[in-house]
């Protein structure tokens, strides 16, 4: 674990103790801190009291006295649509607000580095959507590279939890737009941006603020190198404000749109193919069309540059990042081939819980019997039906399945509310050449607690058909 500097003989008071909350009061502990602990949940408190730390009701009148600090945990409001009254509270004391991202960064570096030949260096990812890809294939790839690396945030483990880092390490942070607004520090040395489009706008109070939470990863910490999509109007206005002009290779823009060009570092992909540009000559290539196992699509094409900008800033050659790209499995739930039978391939994009993930999914394949709905999001489905060129038809879920249906316009959709049944339509309407893909559009929580246990139970419904 990595101990938390800065409150030692401190109170530190702790809101929210599922794995980051946890993780981080041990760090507070470790680092001579008191942490004092809240969760609404009396199962959670009672995890935390089985390790010895206090619980104590933040939300009691004059609970901030003698506190020097609050850590929430990403899934509680801060701000939007409300903060809790915790956090409420915290804010009218004066109290310092923070998460254990914060925490992390305060505390990573050590004055044992003065006897390291290189510095542990920290990759943070964020984005709307292919955050957990790109941070898992740039751990993979620097692994299989032979470097020293360790992948955590919202991914895996929580950052607080990993061990001190050693010489050379490279530490890959996945982090959400709920970590990265809330965060006091925030000073990675790579930081990537995949895209942007509209997810959690309740919790920033609209696409601006959701943007803005987003952009602190660039702004706050200034980090040494940018790799940044600029396929949305975002990510180029965020390259506009980082570089001090086209020749700044602090900033690698990333494409799978269109050709970049300039005397900067840039990297894009188009038909399939890789090209890395810096100061007007190519640099290096990768044909991405015959890696389709763990990298599948034009959004997988996306994450993969966005991961060999990444590399290549940590110097490794493009024939070795290829060689990781061949290598990487792919991340269950994400475009995930789950089986095939008589013809009909089955693939599980349960992580699709935005419109935008699951029009990715829908461009990757062909003839797709597609199964979604479930909690929509704020925005409703957009424009979706036009990127449903390649669906035959729609298998319906959710507990309003058919105000689901009713928005999909030029699609053949049956209502099937369950994933049991969609599964079971869908095989027997499917004929050899098709693909049942799961890519919900939709969040999970009206009829299960997470996008994975949906993925499981369609992996169970599918297993059930063809025993
Ligand atoms: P995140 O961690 O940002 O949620 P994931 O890698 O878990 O991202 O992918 C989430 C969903 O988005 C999956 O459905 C996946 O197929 C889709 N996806 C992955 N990468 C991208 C991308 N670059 N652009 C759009 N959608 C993507």
């Amino acid at each position: 674990m990595i101990p938390v500097k800065g409150y030692e003989g401190k109170r530190v008071a702790v809101l929210g103790l599922g794995r980051s909350g946890l993780a981080t009061a041990r760090a507070l502990a470790e680092g001579g801190a008191t942490p004092l602990c809240w969760d609404d949940n009396p199962a959670a408190r009672e995890r935390v009291e089985a390790e010895g730390f206090t619980c104590q009701d933040l939300g009691k009148q004059g609970a901030f006295e003698d506190i020097a600090a609050l850590i929430v945990s990403p899934g509680i409001p801060h701000l939007y649509p409300e903060p809790n009254p915790v956090v409420a509270a915290a804010l009218l004391a004066g109290v310092p607000v923070d998460n254990d991202i914060g925490l992390f960064f305060r505390s990573f570096a050590t004055p044992e580095w003065d006897n390291f030949e290189t510095i542990p260096r920290v990759v943070a990812v964020t984005g709307s959507n292919g955050k957990s890809t790109t941070s898992a294939l740039i751990h993979h790839v620097l692994d299989t590279a032979g470097r020293r690396t360790q992948l955590a945030g919202n991914i895996g483990r929580s950052a607080l939890d990993l061990p001190p880092p050693e010489d050379g390490d490279v530490v890959v942070l996945e982090l959400s737009s709920y970590q990265t607004d809330l965060a006091r520090a925030l000073t990675p040395d790579i930081a990537v941006f995949t895209n942007l489009s509209p997810d959690h706008l309740d919790r920033h109070g609209g696409m601006g603020g959701y943007f803005a939470a987003k952009r602190r990863l660039f702004a706050e910490g200034g980090p040494d190198r940018a790799v940044i999509g600029v396929d949305e109007v975002e990510g180029q206005f965020l390259v506009n404000q980082l570089s001090m002009g086209p020749a700044d290779d602090r900033v690698i823009p990333i494409s799978v749109q269109r050709k970049l060009t300039g005397p900067g570092w840039q990297v894009f992909v188009k038909k399939g193919f890789l090209s890395e540009y810096r100061k007007g000559r190519q640099t290096g290539s990768i044909d991405l069309r015959s890696i389709n196992k763990g990298l599948a699509g034009v959004h997988n094409h996306q994450n993969a540059a966005c991961a060999y900008a990444v590399c290549r800033s940590l110097g490794l050659a493009p024939r070795v990042i290829e060689a990781g790209f061949a290598s990487f499995a792919g991340l269950p739930h994400r475009s995930q081939v789950v089986a095939t039978q008589n013809g009909v391939t089955f693939v599980n994009d349960s992580k699709a819980t935005n419109v935008d993930a699951a029009k990715m999914a829908l461009g990757a394949f062909k003839r797709i019997r597609w199964i979604c709905g479930g909690l929509e999001k704020e925005g409703g489905l957009g424009d979706l039906s036009a990127h449903a060129g390649e669906v035959v038809k729609a298998y319906v879920i959710g507990r309003e399945a058919a105000g689901f249906a009713l928005q999909l316009k030029d699609v053949e959709t049956e209502v099937c509310t369950t994933m049991d049944a969609a599964v079971s339509q869908a095989f027997r309407d499917a004929e050899a050449g098709d693909t049942i893909l799961l890519a919900p559009a939709a969040a999970s929580f009206d009829q299960y607690d997470s996008f994975e246990k949906r993925g499981e139970e369609f992996i169970r419904c599918i297993n059930g058909l063809l025993d």
